[in-house]
């Protein structure tokens, strides 16, 4: 199942994407697709509303240098425990809209990333039944200002700003993320083409490790790290992260106002 949050001109509802491309509509819910849900019966055409982020978590986790090639990339070895930080909730954007490029960085790159959404109040959950607490995946984009990144020793201020977590094109709830194709491009153009498979920590172990610390709630958002090729980005650019099985989240780069 893929499960899209969206507006079609009132309030954002959760629905149920149905076919593929020009075909494909959205069978409205109503509830949470965390709980108990039902289809409305009204069905919409995709073309006819706006995507929105796909969830609202009360917190983004993030990992840090989970594809070896990318900790090479960044001067190092991948840790041995994995490396959390945090994207605060208002980072979170949906599909199609703007990645606000602050003026106060030189550098704002891309990184596209898997994302676990959660689908229950979880702690110290083990290794063994961690995916019992999934409710799906979506791609994700851990937008950096890199030169602040480095130059404050502390990430919350470089991953923090507005807009510099888009979320989508919505939840599947159905796939294996063991082994995807992840790719991103920008303006086209392939910079990030890896496979789910070389995560370092796999999700299992990330979801132990994050909850032996912190619990996750309902809806909560774990980015499960990116593969080599990381750069900037300009405004006035698209950048785009597509997942097998999943879907391509597009957004353009504008200045921010
Ligand atoms: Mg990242």
């Amino acid at each position: 199942m893929r499960i899209a949050r969206f507006s079609a001109g009132g309030d954002p509802a959760f629905g149920v994407v149905e076919g593929d491309g020009a075909e494909a509509t959205i069978a409205e819910i109503e509830g949470h697709p965390i709980g108990t849900f039902r289809l409305t019966g009204r069905q919409l055409p995709r073309a006819d509303v706006r995507l929105l982020a796909p969830i609202i978590p009360s917190k983004v986790v993030a990992i840090g240098k989970n594809y070896a090639e990318h900790a090479a990339e960044m001067g190092g070895d991948a840790p041995a425990a994995p490396l959390i930080f945090l994207k605060p909730s208002t980072t979170v954007t949906g599909p199609g809209d703007p990645i606000a490029y602050p003026p106060s960085s030189e550098r704002v790159d891309y990184e596209g990333e898997l994302a676990v959404v959660v689908g229950r109040l979880c702690r110290d959950v083990p290794v063994e039944t961690a995916y019992d607490v999934v409710l799906g995946y979506t791609c994700a984009n851990d937008v950096t200002a890199r030169d602040q990144q480095r130059a404050d020793g502390q990430w919350a201020r470089a991953k923090g700003y507005d807009t510099f977590c888009p979320l989508g094109p919505w939840i599947s709830t159905d796939i294996e993320p063991d082994d995807l194709a992840i790719s991103t491009t920008l303006n086209g153009e392939v910079k990030q083409a890896g496979r789910t498979s070389q995560l370092v920590h796999g999700i299992p172990t990330l979801i132990a490790y994050i909850t032996t610390c912190m619990t996750l709630l309902p809806g909560d958002v774990i980015l499960t790290g990116t593969p080599a090729g990381i750069g900037p980005m300009r405004v006035g650019d698209e950048v785009a992260v597509t997942i097998e099985g999943i879907g391509t989240l597009t957004n353009p780069v504008v200045a921010r106002g």
